[in-house]
């Protein structure tokens, strides 16, 4: 019911579940911040990395040390429960085909950009570590390379490549799951009952106990892209005029018709400042002919996505939306700005909060 859903498990803290076993997650994407040496390429300006998704008709712009701290804020009324921090981040890297070969010296450097959030929180107990990162490679497969990865109480991966393979535009999607039952003595565990064998584990929150399960490959619309590619046109589309559009969102192996809305221009209050923003609302639709299901996005927030970016420089400031909790009703959650690095010089507020 909430295994995927990582803010809705913060907010079931609130109604005491507990913290069990946590054992260390093995293979924690890492996304080394690494600033550029130097232009040249066409695709980089001012160190950035555009990447055009030809129907959004607006680009993700890859900054080279992008860091934006926020926190999350579940709303409970009076008592409004801060619940963790969420970094949404980007690096640019040079890209590098294979290992084995010696860049040539008059060979065009070529970039590679990743986009990250990574949620923490600790809330009466239950402990959240989310991380997604996003790359996108100079290839047509995969040309993107989206990973989510959940530590804490709940571990799981998952992964999403979307990219060109013999002119077709195809995703694959393959998730981890418990091992349902193999020769590795470290899956096996001791009985209760101390004339049996130990046995192979039926089902615990240990990820060492966790395997891949199988690859799920579709065809897609061309130009498709993930969740978080899907937030930053939102930045393009503020910065660059947009009134709407529209796009194909990929997320597990399931389609959805994104439409961005521009909404008010109003001073908007964070930690950070006072910025002067523009709401982007993202509208999230299954696409004809699809099975019908609810979309429950990035911070775990369902339907509709509010986003108040900076006007001037698209440097999101505010996310607002509403998280489940069970089956009963949501929270409004609140993901505001905290403090920033690595935006364009462009981005200052009105005013201090502080
Ligand atoms: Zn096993
Ligand atoms: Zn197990």
């Amino acid at each position: 019911m909430v295994s995927s859903v990582p803010l809705s498990l913060l907010a079931l803290g609130v109604f005491g579940l507990r913290s069990q076993d946590v054992a260390p997650e093995p293979e924690q994407p890492t996304v080394p911040v690494q600033v550029l040496s130097g232009p040249g390429d066409p695709a980089l300006v001012e160190g950035s990395l555009r990447l055009d998704f030809g129907p959004a008709g607006f680009p993700v712009w890859v900054a080279p040390a992008e860091k934006l701290i926020f926190e999350v804020v579940i709303d409970l009324g009076l008592l409004g429960a801060g619940v963790g921090r969420v970094t949404l981040g980007s690096t640019v890297q040079r890209y590098v085909p294979g290992l084995a070969i010696p860049i040539e010296p008059d060979v065009p450097v070529l970039w590679a950009g990743t986009l990250m959030s990574a949620a923490e929180g600790r809330y009466l107990g239950y402990d959240l570590d989310h991380t997604l990162t996003t790359r996108f490679n100079p290839q047509a497969w995969p040309e993107v390379i989206h990973r989510d990865v959940q530590a804490g109480t709940e571990n799981r991966r998952r992964e999403v490549m979307i990219g060109m393979r013999e002119g077709v535009a195809l995703s694959s999607y393959r998730c981890d799951g418990h091992c349902r039952g193999c020769e590795r003595r470290e899956h096996f565990v001791e009985p209760t009952i101390p004339w049996r064998d130990d046995f192979h584990c039926k089902k615990c929150k240990r990820a060492g106990h966790r395997v891949w399960g199988e690859l799920r490959v579709r065809e897609v619309p061309s130009g498709s892209m993930d969740m978080l590619a899907a937030v930053w046109v939102a930045r393009a589309f503020v910065r660059e005029d947009g009134q709407s559009t529209g796009f194909t969102m990929v997320d597990k192996d399931r389609l959805w018709d994104v439409t961005l809305l521009r909404g008010d221009t109003r001073p908007i209050e964070t930690p950070a400042g006072i910025f002067e923003c523009t709401e982007v609302l993202l509208k999230s639709e299954v696409p004809r002919g699809e099975e019908e299901r609810e979309f429950a996005g990035l911070f775990g927030i369902r339907g509709e996505l509010q986003i108040w970016v900076h006007t001037r420089t698209g440097v999101p400031v505010l996310i607002r939306g509403r998280v489940p909790v069970g089956s009963l009703f949501d929270l409004g959650v609140r993901v505001q700005l905290e403090r920033a690095q690595g935006t364009p010089a462009a981005f200052e507020g009105i005013a201090s909060t502080r």
